[in-house]
């Protein structure tokens, strides 16, 4: 950043925050304005005054952070005005409902990822290059080891598993996150099939969002709803990872575990989380689905956060990009907090 240009967001205790506009992205505690990514829970949390996220989104965080919270739902591209700051959401390809926020003044634009990717997803709108002066990217898989395949070739992986199984009498359990991944699987596999799975009752919720929202995915039966002797050979269950473990796996008698995840590359991580099988899916981007994004935005400086940040600003360097890690930027005592008193702001 040169003298002249002031940062149009800073870090604070509460997260990254607009000064001139007075509102948070993402922000870890209850503050007034919250700009809100995505549904995830390390993003959208709960007790902020007011929510701002994308319209796909309003329902996941409506079920997650309460019915009667004060939201506006805003269309991709539709721009709203804090204080002369101009911001819109634009598609980031993570989950449903996933978006990047573009942060406009007078003289710059700033665009916050949020998570997201970039190889085809059939549940979530594309991610938009959106050009702009700073990128903040996340670097969840920055490292030249992460390359995805397209997902209908993992949910072929699935598919071909379930089907081995169900010839040995085995009753496939797939673990994934209940919000994106357990989605994301089920529209991939329909590529594959038509037949009826199962689904932990925790996904049924998220399920239904995804559904009513037009995403054709393979029908689900709610595990809550069959009685516990229901014979499950031969079938395929999805589950979240929290169910791996405990009481719930008593119903099912002769199991082949797999997890679904980016994390499922790294050798090791299979066995070190004690499932059968692993499935690589991730919902990040991959070492070069960041470099590409850097490229493709324009930006004349690029600040990493969550995750490897050393390794993709190190890189990016290299080839002549400005990086810094997001805790470069400058940091400031927030002036405004909601339900935050001063002490517990500066701890
Ligand atoms: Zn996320
Ligand atoms: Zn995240």
């Amino acid at each position: 950043m040169t003298a002249t240009e002031t940062a149009v967001l800073v870090n604070t205790p509460n997260g990254l925050y607009c000064p001139d506009g007075d509102f948070y992205i993402d922000p870890y505690r209850p503050v007034g304005n919250a700009i809100i990514t995505h549904g995830h829970s390390d993003h959208a949390r709960p007790g902020m005054g007011s929510y701002w996220c994308s319209a796909a989104s309003e329902p996941l965080l409506r079920h997650r952070l309460g019915a009667d919270i004060q939201l506006t739902a805003l269309e991709y591209g539709q721009q709203v005005a804090f204080n002369g700051v101009t911001v819109s959401l634009h598609p980031a390809g993570h989950i449903r409902g996933s978006a990047q926020v573009r942060v406009a003044n007078e003289s710059q634009v700033w665009v916050v990822s949020g998570d997201y990717k970039r190889c085809y997803d059939p549940t979530t709108e594309p991610f938009e290059v959106i050009p702009c002066d700073v990128f903040i990217t996340e670097a969840t898989f920055a490292n030249p080891i992460y390359r995805w395949r397209p997902g209908v070739e993992t949910a072929g992986e699935i598919y071909d598993w379930w089907m081995t199984n169900r010839a040995q009498g085995l009753t496939s359990i797939l673990f994934c996150y209940a919000l994106g991944k357990v989605q994301r699987v089920l529209a991939e596999l329909v590529n594959f099939t038509q037949e009826p799975v199962y689904a932990h009752g925790a996904v049924m919720p998220l399920y239904e969002i995804y559904q009513q929202q037009g995403v054709a995915m393979l029908p689900v039966q709610n595990t809550a709803q069959l009685e516990k002797s229901h014979d499950y050979t031969g079938g395929l269950v999805v589950a979240p990872p929290s169910a791996h473990r405990s009481t719930w796996m008593k119903r099912f008698k002769n199991v082949s575990t797999g997890f679904a995840s980016g994390w499922m590359q790294v050798r090791g991580a299979r066995r070190r989380r004690g499932y059968h099988r692993g499935f690589v899916m991730s919902d990040h981007a991959d070492w070069q689905g960041l470099i590409d994004t850097v490229q493709q935005t324009g930006c004349r400086q690029v600040y990493a956060t969550h995750g490897d940040e050393e390794t993709l600003t190190r890189y990016l360097r290299s080839i002549d990009v400005q990086a810094d890690s997001l805790s470069s930027l400058p940091r400031l005592q927030p002036q405004t907090t909601l339900q935050v008193s001063h002490e517990t702001a500066e701890q």
